[in-house]
């Protein structure tokens, strides 16, 4: 059984985590903000990193906001200088791999099942989306619908997180996971079952919609979002990131924490968790004494943890 995780509990433990990674790499949701609300303290924490030299980009799960809407939301919250390269949502991710891993080329059609953030990310590299956010598929579940015909011209289908999740949607969507023996690519944008919202509530995530898909499809989707190793290789080129110098924080453990375990961050130590989020310490704990009672279990052992990420400035101003 692999040791730790290391309690960062100390000012002393704080420093030397921080003095051992140049790069970092930050989960959004339970660990900068829970939905709208930046988690107080955070923001001190960047910054101190930032006056240290340190580099850092956050990678996020949710597939519903596309770059541009995120270095809004960025600079919102107070954050300084968070541009377009700096964020990786998997709406990115998913776009992405159209090319890289299915070699489709920009001018194709996409159908979506997902917010705006996938079809403005397809935009943006001259794809053509369909579906997504159609009004003609919003209201009530309409059998007549022009949509449920297949367009042949589409070469990919990207699920994702949505708010806007209907029958009409669903079945318009199925019609192309099926169409030619299921020869349609699959891309779901992530796997989270929920994520924490504001005042302790839990709310359903995107890869609910993309298993919803899954299931009634019957087939398989390629997943781009953590703990995707092609993800994490390509955000590690795109920024030049050492990987035996950089760390994951996470508050998730099957994706942000065993994205870091599984990309050999920080020569095998590279994933923080934070408690600020989905996971508490009984979580941990039961993970720790039953790893094998879970899927891949000592992959999702953190090398470190922490309350939040508040906590690391707490000790060091
Ligand atoms: N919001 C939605 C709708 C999501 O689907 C997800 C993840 O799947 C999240 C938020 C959380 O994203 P992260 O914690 O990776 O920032
Ligand atoms: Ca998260």
């Amino acid at each position: 059984i692999k040791a730790g995780p290391v309690r960062i509990s100390t000012r002393e433990a704080a420093e030397a985590l921080i003095d051992r990674y140049d790069n970092f790499l930050f989960d959004c949701d339970g660990v900068i903000w829970l939905d709208e609300k930046a988690i107080p303290g955070v923001l001190r924490t960047i910054e101190y990193l930032e006056s240290k030299g340190k580099k850092y980009v956050f990678v996020t799960n949710n597939s519903s906001k596309s770059r541009s809407d995120y270095v809004h939301k960025f600079a919102k919250l107070g954050f300084k200088g968070i541009t377009k390269e700096r964020v990786y949502p998997t709406c990115y991710a998913a776009v992405a791999a159209l090319k890289d891993t299915y070699g489709i080329e920009s001018g194709a059609k996409v159908w979506v099942l997902g917010d705006s953030g996938i079809e403005q990310e397809l935009k943006e590299e001259g794809y053509i989306p369909l579906g997504g956010t159609d009004e003609r598929l919003d209201g009530p579940w309409n059998p007549n619908s022009e949509l449920l015909k297949v367009d042949p011209e589409v070469k990919a289908v990207i699920v994702g997180s949505t708010k806007d999740f209907n029958y009409n949607r669903i079945a318009s969507t199925l019609q192309y996971l099926l169409y030619n023996n299921k020869s349609i690519p699959f891309i779901g944008a992530n796997i989270d079952r929920t994520y924490p919202g504001p005042d302790g509530l839990i709310l359903p995530a995107g890869g609910s919609v993309v298993n919803y898909m899954y299931y009634t499809a019957h087939r398989d989707f390629l997943n781009v979002g953590k703990p995707s190793t092609v993800f994490l290789d390509t955000i590690l080129a795109h920024n030049e990131f050492d990987r035996s110098k950089t760390l994951m924080v996470g508050d998730t453990l099957y994706t942000d924490i065993k994205f870091g375990n599984d990309g050999q961050l920080g020569n095998g130590a590279g994933s923080l968790l934070v408690l600020s989020g989905g996971t508490k310490v009984s979580d941990l704990n039961h993970l720790i004494q039953n790893p094998h009672s879970f899927e891949d279990g000592e992959s999702l052992i953190p090398s470190y943890f922490v309350d939040s990420l508040a906590t690391l400035t707490d000790w060091l101003e």
